[in-house]
């Protein structure tokens, strides 16, 4: 009888822990976002299943069901853009195609600028320069001599101008010149550079690497061994640099390990963050904020109009402080990746504009005033590489070029200058200067008649198409056309630098608008065309599964 009690007890205990380990795993699917991207493992087994196709000559001019004359047209307007490139670029385009062969890299942006079924037809009718030799202003020169209003950014570096780097790097050059090579001992400059950082952070420790991507392995990597849990919580779609914990769905050929990817400014994942002990930090990367859950917006995935941005202040505060709250109460390292956004939303960066205050925060690009960095700083319980108690027990992170004296010496420059008034003035009343030159920009291009607008989170621009076309990656080729220099994601982001002037701006905003306007000229745009973005992704779902539709 005893027995019997003992055993239904026992049962009823595993019960219990069979349907509360359920209950998690419930919980943890419920704050997945529904789309591939809060699904790493199935979007590589999806991945792995789209087959390799392209479409014929016929085929890419016609995809969306319009006549011959129509094609025909298109044709004739993609023979005039290559003549066009061959001609004005001859010398750049000489440099790349020959750089190609030997550069990796140059090879993968070449093929991933548009959808891959539009690939090879595109390239055999044009070929993009990858090459510039100057700068100066708001525009960068390539070898042929052509100028062009650079939107790329530098992936971000480019905050304040070029000139400005230049003279950062030239300055910091001359300061550390004397030392020159020396690592191991620091050059006397990096005590007042962690002096400035740490006033700027807020935080009480500081440390230096050469890359974004180190920076984020080292603050994830340190939040581990503080917390002793495994897992790192990324949001569906946020970049955190290419290493493998922070990069667990298509790009990365292992699976996903000791990460949850959750869906971000939603409920569901504050109720696995209160419920799971096995987490060890939260990364958030800012610039989600214009594009929650979903990946950064690149040319090679627009295939149809359904990529929409657009950034609410308010909302995204209210989600940090949610955030902020949760991860206090349950012992969670809340790491504010700055690496991209960083001191592009103030001099405080995202704690400071959003008023929510992180565990740890990562910089790079910008900070090393035109050179490669990552920066971590944090909270010194959590910077801290070894335990008293137990002195064996350490958390290893060295790096033979971390804190390299002309590295450090920029990076000061670039902090001195920080302060400097003119640049402060940059950094004030964005989100006034920013919004009205959008607004401007949507105007023009309402005027106009033209199916795109644009959304923004300061300075960061992307283009948002508001009628169904599959041949919305055009636009970069004629934006190009115009002068417009574009990273190789096109159109999705588009980085000014602080240094645009209004003038600048409106120069911007005419050569798209003539983008477009000769864009719906030569006919990708402005057909009649009875296709919804669904049925334009209906179509490609057959076109991958019955070969003989494609
Ligand atoms: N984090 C964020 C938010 C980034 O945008 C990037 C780079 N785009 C990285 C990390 C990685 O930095 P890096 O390319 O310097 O390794």
């Amino acid at each position: 009888m005893e027995s019997n009690w003992v055993w239904a007890s026992v049962g009823a205990l595993g019960l219990a822990g069979v349907t509360q380990q359920a209950w998690q795993r419930l919980k943890l699917s419920l704050a997945k976002h529904p789309s591939l991207t809060g699904h790493s493992r199935m979007a590589k087994r999806v991945v792995r299943w789209i087959p390799g196709y392209q479409y014929s000559e016929e085929r890419f001019f016609q995809v969306d069901g319009v006549n011959a004359d129509v094609a025909q047209q298109r044709r004739a307007a993609l023979v005039r853009l290559g003549e066009l490139f061959r001609q004005r670029h001859e010398q750049s385009l000489d440099w790349t195609s020959r750089a190609r062969l030997n550069i990796s890299d140059l090879q993968f942006i070449g093929k991933y600028r548009v959808p891959f079924q539009f690939s090879p037809v595109l390239r055999q009718y044009l070929s993009l320069a990858s090459v510039v030799h100057s700068s100066e202003g708001v525009m960068v020169t390539d070898l042929d001599g052509n100028r062009f209003y650079d939107l790329t950014g530098s992936y971000g570096v480019n905050l304040l101008g070029y000139d400005f780097y230049k003279s950062c790097m030239a300055a910091g050059f001359e300061r550390a010149q004397s030392l020159g090579p020396v690592l191991g001992s620091y050059h006397p400059c990096v005590l007042d550079v962690t002096e400035r950082l740490r006033s700027i952070s807020g935080q009480e420790e500081v440390s230096f690497h050469m890359s974004g991507t180190e920076a984020v392995m080292q603050a994830v990597r340190l939040a581990r061994y503080h917390t002793g849990r495994s897992h790192l919580v990324r949001f569906s779609g946020a970049y955190h640099g290419w290493w493998e914990d922070v990069q667990p769905g298509p790009g990365n050929p292992m699976p996903p390990r000791e990460t949850y990817t959750l869906r971000e400014m939603h409920d569901s994942t504050l109720r696995v963050l209160r419920s799971r002990s096995d987490i060890a930090c939260v990364l958030v990367n800012p610039i989600q904020a214009l594009h929650p859950n979903a990946n950064g917006p690149a040319d090679s995935s627009l295939v149809d109009s359904s990529r929409k941005a657009h950034f609410d202040r308010a909302a995204y505060t209210r989600w940090l402080q949610q955030l902020r709250q949760v991860c206090t109460e349950r012992g969670i390292v809340l790491i504010f990746d700055e690496v991209f956004l960083g001191f592009r939303l103030g001099r405080g960066g995202a704690q400071a504009y959003f008023g929510v205050r992180a565990d740890m925060v990562t910089y790079g690009k910008t900070l090393g005033g035109g050179l490669p960095v990552g920066v971590v700083c944090g909270a010194q319980r959590y910077m801290r590489r070894y335990r008293d108690d137990h002195p064996a027990d350490l958390c290893f992170a060295r790096g033979t070029f971390n804190a390299h004296p002309y590295v450090m010496a920029s990076m000061q420059v670039f902090l001195e200058r920080l302060d400097e008034p003119q640049v402060n003035d940059l950094l004030q009343h964005q989100d006034e200067r920013w919004n009205r030159r959008r607004d401007l920009l949507n105007e023009r291009l309402r005027q106009a008649e033209l199916p795109m607008q644009v959304a923004n989170m300061l300075s960061v621009f992307t283009v948002n198409y508001t009628r169904p076309s599959r041949y919305n990656w055009m636009l970069q080729f004629y934006m190009r056309e115009q002068g417009l220099a574009l990273s190789w994601i096109g159109t999705g982001r588009l980085i000014f630098s602080l240094n645009y002037t209004d003038e600048d701006f409106a120069a911007v905003v005419d050569r798209m608008v003539n983008a477009g306007l000769q864009m719906q000229r030569d006919r990708w745009w402005g057909v009649a065309v009875e296709e919804t973005d669904r049925d334009i992704r209906r179509s490609m779902l057959r076109e991958m599964v019955f070969p003989q539709t494609r």
